[in-house]
């Protein structure tokens, strides 16, 4: 490894044996060179650029002439609106066709051993089978299906049967209320609803069909249920004329289905955004553009090749398991991980048994999950890793003490470490280092992808800041193929919240700093800086500093009004297992802050307690803000909170520090 220091940061070379070991495949892309060349083409002349890349991951049905359309300022981007595509074709056919044999999923259940894999010619038949079993209930183009399941090889053939018939699903994480099952449903009115009788996970069973009962009433627009029985043990209730086994329907139907052939500005999908900030926004992707940001994405930045395996432990209730375990993955007909379980069960080293056994090429996770573990200690870490070759985190901002432990710990040494800065309204990664070629440096998610004019603004005034070593706000100039193209029924929001905040410009909502070498340092949400006496610090920066101290598992950074100085910081700590909160303690978290930021960024005050977490794992800070104010009964919409009760351990914890 090398590292060499660059001002406060440093550098680490990605693993020469990813260019020279003969046994793993040749990198997608060569060298810095090459990416330079690519990244400049791509934004200067985007028409060659995406055309010809779209000619080259894509099957098209008709092929295109015209690239790209309309504009970020009008809302209107579109691309390749005169050609024609199956998406299901371009998932699965093609390498149904090509390479039956292969593997398409490995499905890995919550138990050890109860997984099993699915090649591409069964993935084909079995998504027939479903398609015409959803037919058969009277689904059809354009219509939305919404989807509350766990993460088993069922729900990827729910998801890819929809898009064969050309409809739109929308899929609603397995762990929300029967409350906000219902608003996404009537948000979208969905016609039909497909579940399980019950979840596995950790060990545990969770009914999942009892949640959507609950929900129904109060959905006018469904018309059925289909249950995929998961427990054969379980004695669930089925309404008559309401609710259908899949069992029951999905055999009666024929192992081809023909595939819709749609246009490439056919929505593919909604989905929901993780609420961390406000109320979810049901952002809409379109089927070209989102498809070949998908593949390219994988193919550039994960390094991926046919023949690999992928494993994301994410969830397709959220946008990451949309493009990474599902559509990327199976673009570009490589084998793909369907992980129903948790990294704690049966104990902490799950994850790399799973690595092991599957001998998984590339590994994709959120630093909730990094932290986790590493909290959990490295002894956990352990079985073969040696078919690994790139790292991936996702969701928030990755403290360098985390990346590091990844690196080191995790990918011994052996592998490129991606930080991949995304969103759900972006499809796929736009800033991210690329696995074999990109210098890492713990802590900045590096540089933008093909395509993505990423600039940075000055919030005070709105113009674009040129150059290098400057701070503002991230936002987009011109449009990306998989950019989201609007808000469900909600084109003015989607106006008013991306587009209005900087005309001309998609905002991000994310403040970055991009640094001597253009590398970009995500900062965290604007809504969240904190601004002391003029400084704007980033919530990301702090945290990394508390985080970096040996007891800290988790950090979460607020400002609070303070008369003096505008705001103040006010710091959450989750300590590792065998710390404990004592003074000396509270004086050596306040030093690493002051000698890596500064003086003006040590906390006021320190709060030890649990941290309120999105079902997708990211810190809400919103609500610890409220709860700081003593606006305890203006919290907002809890529904997307993981743990509830843990606003009561943080409102207590607060009453109990001085
Ligand atoms: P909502 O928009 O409803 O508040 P959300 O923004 O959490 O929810 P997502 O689309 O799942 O919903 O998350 C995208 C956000 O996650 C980004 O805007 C950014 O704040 C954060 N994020 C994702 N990846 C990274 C990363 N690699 N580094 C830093 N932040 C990240
Ligand atoms: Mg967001």
């Amino acid at each position: 490894m090398t590292q060499h220091a660059s001002n406060y940061s440093f550098v680490v070379d990605p693993p020469a044996r990813l260019h020279k070991d003969a046994s793993i495949p040749k990198p997608n892309i060569s060298s810095m060179e090459e990416y330079k060349a690519m990244y400049e083409q791509s934004i200067h002349d985007p028409t060659t650029f995406w055309g010809k890349m779209a000619r080259e991951i894509i099957h098209w049905e008709k092929p295109f002439e015209t690239v790209k359309q309309g504009s970020i300022e009008n809302a209107d981007a579109a691309w390749f609106t005169d050609g024609l595509i199956s998406p299901c074709y371009n998932l699965v056919d093609r390498h149904a066709i090509e390479r039956p044999n292969d593997i398409a999923l490995i499905y890995e259940a919550d138990e050890l051993n109860e997984g099993r894999n699915i090649t591409y010619r069964q993935l084909l038949a079995d998504v027939s089978q479903c398609a015409g079993a959803l037919a058969s209930l009277g689904v059809t183009k354009g219509d939305r299906v919404a989807i509350y399941m766990p993460m088993i090889p069922e729900t990827v053939i729910t998801m890819l049967a929809i898009i064969r018939l050309g409809a739109i699903h929308s899929i609603i994480f397995a762990g929300f209320s029967s409350e906000s099952v219902t608003d996404r449903i009537n948000d979208s009115s969905c016609k039909l609803i497909i579940t399980c009788d019950e979840s596995h996970r950790g060990g545990k069973r969770i009914p999942l069909k009892s949640v959507v009962n609950r929900a129904y009433p109060n959905c006018p627009t469904l018309t059925n249920v289909l249950v995929f029985q998961r427990s054969p043990d379980a004695s669930t209730a089925m309404e008559e004329g309401r609710d259908i086994w899949w069992h029951d329907l999905v055999p009666k139907f024929p192992k081809y289905c023909p595939p819709a052939v749609v246009n490439p500005e056919h929505p593919l999908f909604l989905l929901y955004t993780s609420g961390s900030t406000g109320k979810p926004k049901g952002v809409v992707h379109t089927t070209g553009g989102y498809l070949l940001g998908a593949a390219a994405t994988c193919k550039y930045i994960f390094d991926l090749h046919p023949t690999d395996r992928m494993g994301c432990a994410g969830d397709v209730g959220w946008i990451t398991g949309h493009t990474y375990i599902v559509y990327g993955p199976l673009m570009m007909g490589s084998a793909t991980l369907v992980f129903e379980g948790t990294p704690a069960y049966p104990d902490y080293s799950r994850y790399w048994n799973i690595v092991e056994r599957h001998k998984l090429t590339q590994w994709y996770i959120a630093p909730t999950a990094i932290r986790l573990l590493q909290r959990a200690g490295d002894e956990y870490v352990k079985y073969d890793r040696s078919s690994l070759r790139v790292l991936g985190s996702v969701g928030e901002p990755i403290a360098p003490e985390s990346f590091m432990w990844y690196y080191n710990v995790v990918g011994q040494g052996r592998c490129a470490v991606t930080d991949t800065y995304w969103q759900t309204e972006t499809g796929s990664h736009i800033v991210s280092s690329m696995g074999p070629i990109t210098p890492m440096k713990p802590g900045s998610a590096t540089l933008p992808f093909f395509g993505i004019d990423a600039v940075i603004i000055d919030p005070l005034n709105g113009k674009v800041i040129e150059g290098n070593k400057v701070e503002g706000v991230l936002a987009i100039r011109s449009s990306w193929p998989s950019a989201a193209r609007t808000v469900w029924k909600g084109h003015d929001r989607f106006i008013d919240t991306y587009l209005k905040p900087y005309p001309g410009f998609y905002f991000t909502g994310d403040g970055a700093y991009r640094d001597e070498d253009g590398y970009i340092w995500i900062r965290g949400r604007v809504d969240d800086v904190v601004n002391i006496s003029g400084h704007r610090l980033s919530t990301a920066e702090i945290e990394a500093a508390l985080i970096s101290h040996d007891s800290v598992a988790e950090s979460a950074v607020v400002g609070v009004p303070d008369e003096l100085t505008g705001q103040a910081i006010n710091a959450f700590i989750l300590l590792k297992p065998n710390a404990v909160a004592n003074v000396d303690l509270e004086k050596q978290l306040i030093m690493s802050v002051r000698s890596t930021i500064g003086p003006f960024a040590a906390p006021r005050k320190l709060i030890f307690s649990d941290l309120p977490k999105t079902r997708s794992g990211k810190i809400m800070r919103r609500i610890l803000r409220k709860i700081l104010a003593g606006e305890t009964d203006q919290i907002g919409d809890l529904s997307t909170l993981a743990e509830p009760k843990v606003v009561e351990h943080i409102i207590h914890a607060v009453h109990h520090t001085h």
